[in-house]
């Protein structure tokens, strides 16, 4: 994806910049807050969203993002950050919750999507792979029912 910049536009200044870049990058996952793409939804506030990802390394596999979209997990600001994974916990807790497994495994990596977010694992058995890419098989019809499970087991954080 190009980002705008000054060998793009010269004399482009930094905030120009940042609002041109926002609209070229519009993640995936600006789309799926926005509801211009589906997904199987779990938690919403105003600043964060969680749903279920796509190629689930394990059944209940989770995305949290904040709404404010920024490519870097660690560009975020530090409250952002913080507020983020007090996010994230609420959803592992649910994930806990509905689903029973050993615990709920964390993951960052970011180079698939430009958008900021960390990955939930339930981690079911000890020799379970949960390494990014082991994709298991899950149909969309358990996707549906994995998400209303965690959605309705999921508590805002106070
Ligand atoms: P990463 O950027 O951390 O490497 O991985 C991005 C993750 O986003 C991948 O696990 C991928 O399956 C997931 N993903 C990519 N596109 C979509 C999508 O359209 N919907 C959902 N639910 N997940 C997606």
């Amino acid at each position: 994806m190009p980002r705008a910049g000054p060998e793009l536009f010269p004399g482009m200044t930094d905030s120009v910049i940042s609002v041109t870049n926002t609209t070229i990058m519009a993640s995936i996952f600006t789309k799926i807050i926005n509801g211009e793409i589906p997904c199987y939804k779990i938690a919403e506030n105003d600043r964060f969203f969680s749903f279920l990802d796509i190629n689930p390394v394990s059944r209940g596999h989770t995305l949290v993002i904040p709404k404010k979209e920024t490519d870097y997990l660690f560009d975020l600001e530090d409250r952002e950050l913080a507020d983020l994974m007090v996010f994230a916990k609420s959803v592992a807790r649910a994930i806990d919750s509905a689903l029973s497994p050993m615990r709920t495994g964390v993951i960052v990596d970011g180079r698939e999507v430009p958008h900021a977010h960390v990955h939930l694992i339930p981690i079911f058995k000890d020799e379970q792979k949960t390494a990014l890419g082991h994709k298991v098989d899950v149909s969309g019809e358990e996707m549906e029912r994995i998400a209303a499970q965690i959605a309705k087991a999921w508590e805002p954080s106070p």
